[in-house]
């Protein structure tokens, strides 16, 4: 992800992806404050609305396991893979495709 301020390489995926470095973080090339652009925002809101398809079958094998009915697992596996594809390609969309906006000393707290 490219910094606005001068547009250099300002991060790398694995380390955006860490903690909070997506919505705040100083940019390796000239050390500019930086903070998630509104686009990023709305990708992470989507990207965690999508996630929840998962929770469909996810609770349908919660269900099963409670009544003790077969494929429970393989619901609940089918469930937690429909999150981890969505929660990991969102990501990567918007890695590629939102950014960072600088960030102004007065507004620091995000
Ligand atoms: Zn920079």
């Amino acid at each position: 992800m490219n910094c606005p301020g001068c547009h250099g390489r300002a991060i790398g995926f694995w380390r955006w992806s860490v903690g909070l470095n997506a919505f705040r973080y100083t940019c390796e090339s000239c050390g500019a404050g930086l903070k998630a652009s509104p686009a990023l925002w709305v990708g992470f809101v989507v990207t965690i609305l999508a996630s929840f398809l998962g929770l469909i079958p996810f609770s349908a094998g919660i269900e099963r396991l409670v009544t003790s009915e077969n494929g429970a697992w393989a619901w609940i596996m089918t469930g937690l893979g429909i999150m981890l594809f969505f929660v990991f390609t969102g990501g990567i969309v918007i890695y590629w495709l939102c950014g960072y906006r600088l960030r102004r000393e007065k507004d620091d707290a995000f």
